[in-house]
C-alpha cells in the first residue's frame, strides 16, 4: 500500500510499503478520511522524532479479522495504544501509560495510509447517521471538550479562548454548547465569524479590550499566544494550554508566581461525548473544512494546511 511517511531526516513522502498485520487482539482498519492538524505539522518540525506513517484522525472500517465483532463497522480510535499493566494504567489513568504507543505521534504507525491496525479496545462506533466528514472531527473535537475536565468554566463571568484555528474554533463551539459565555480572541475576520453563529463574542486581538479572565485556554499554537493568555488571565485564575510549541519557551515565573495563577496542561480527551456531539449534529464541521486532497497528494496537503488561515484539511485514503 501508499501511505505518507516520514523518515529519520524529517522528510515526507508517499511511499509503499507492506499492509500492516493486526496482531493478538487488534483490527485491521480500511481508513476513509484522515485529517491534519497541528500536531501534524509540528512533527515535521521534529516533535518526538517520529518516525513512520504519519496520522492520528481518522474514520474507517473494520476489515479484518472476519471473526472479529468490529468487522465491518465505522469506527473512529483512541489514538493511545496503552499497555494495561503500569502502575498509571492500573489507576485509571491509560491516556498517561508509561509505555504508551500514539499512533503517528510516537513508536506507531499512523492513518495516512489505506490500512492501520489498532487494538479493539480503542475502537468507538460510529453511528450510521454520522457521516465520514464528520467522524473524521471526532478526535479534535474529544481535545477540544476535554478543556473542561481541567477547570470548570466559570458561570458568572465570560472565558477567554486564545486563537482562532482549527482548534480554538473546536474549543469556543464547545465550551458555548457546554453554556459557558465564552470570548475568543485570534487574527482571522472569517475564522471568528464562525465562532459568533455559536453567540461567541470575538475580537481581533488589536481590539480586545482591557480587562481579565478567570480562565483562559490557550490553543493558537504559538508562544505569543501564551504571553497574550498570561497577560489576560486574573490573579489567582487558570490558563490551560492546549498547544504544544517546537523548541521551548522562556517561561518569566514571576508570571504565574506572583498572581498565584495554575497553568495546566490539556491534551486528549475521550471520544465517545465527541462522537455523540457531532452525532446531534451541534458542530458545522463544513465550515471548518478548507480542502480535501487524495492521500497520493500528501506531501502537497501538509504543504497546504502549513498555510496561514487554513483551517482542516482532509486526506482522503480511499484511494490506492
Ligand atoms: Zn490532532
Ligand atoms: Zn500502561
Amino acid at each position: 500500500m501508499l501511505a505518507l511517511q516520514i523518515n529519520a531526516e524529517r522528510q515526507v513522502a508517499v511511499k509503499e510499503m507492506p499492509r500492516p498485520e493486526p496482531g493478538p487482539g487488534e483490527v485491521l482498519i480500511r481508513v476513509h478520511l484522515a485529517g491534519i492538524c497541528g500536531t501534524d505539522l509540528q512533527i515535521l518540525q521534529g516533535y518526538h522524532d517520529f518516525q513512520g506513517v504519519m496520522g492520528h484522525e481518522f474514520v474507517g472500517v473494520v476489515a479484518g479479522p472476519r471473526d472479529s465483532s468490529w468487522y465491518g463497522r465505522k469506527v473512529v480510535g483512541e489514538i493511545n495504544v496503552t499497555c494495561g499493566r503500569c502502575d498509571l494504567c492500573r489507576q485509571g489513568m491509560s491516556r498517561h501509560c508509561r509505555e504508551r504507543q500514539v499512533i503517528g505521534i510516537k513508536d506507531r504507525d499512523g492513518a495516512f495510509a489505506p490500512y492501520l491496525t489498532l487494538p479493539q479496545a480503542n475502537l468507538v462506533a460510529v453511528p450510521l447517521q454520522v457521516e465520514d466528514e464528520a467522524a473524521v472531527f471526532t478526535e479534535p473535537l474529544a481535545a477540544a471538550m476535554v478543556v473542561m475536565e481541567a477547570v470548570r468554566p466559570p458561570y458568572n463571568s465570560p472565558l477567554l479562548v486564545v486563537g482562532d484555528g482549527r482548534l480554538g474554533l473546536l474549543i469556543s463551539w464547545a465550551l458555548s454548547l457546554s453554556k459557558a459565555e465564552v470570548h475568543l480572541v485570534g487574527h482571522h475576520e472569517a475564522h471568528l465569524a464562525l465562532a459568533q453563529s455559536y453567540g461567541i463574542t470575538t475580537f481581533l486581538e488589536k481590539d480586545l479590550p482591557p480587562g481579565d479572565y478567570e480562565v483562559v485556554v490557550e490553543a493558537s499554537g504559538a508562544p505569543a499566544g501564551l504571553d497574550l493568555a498570561l497577560s489576560r488571565v486574573r490573579p489567582r485564575g487558570a490558563v490551560i494550554l492546549k498547544s504544544t510549541y517546537t523548541g521551548s519557551y522562556p517561561l518569566n515565573s514571576a508570571h504565574l508566581v506572583v498572581p498565584e495563577v495554575r497553568l495546566l496542561g490539556s491534551r486528549c480527551g475521550p471520544l465517545g461525548p465527541a462522537i455523540r456531539m457531532l452525532a446531534r449534529g451541534l458542530i458545522n464541521y463544513r465550515a471548518l473544512i478548507d480542502r480535501r486532497f487524495p492521500l497520493s497528494q500528501g506531501v502537497e496537503a501538509l504543504e497546504w494546511a502549513q498555510r496561514p488561515g487554513v483551517l482542516k484539511v482532509l486526506l482522503d485514503c480511499r484511494e490506492g
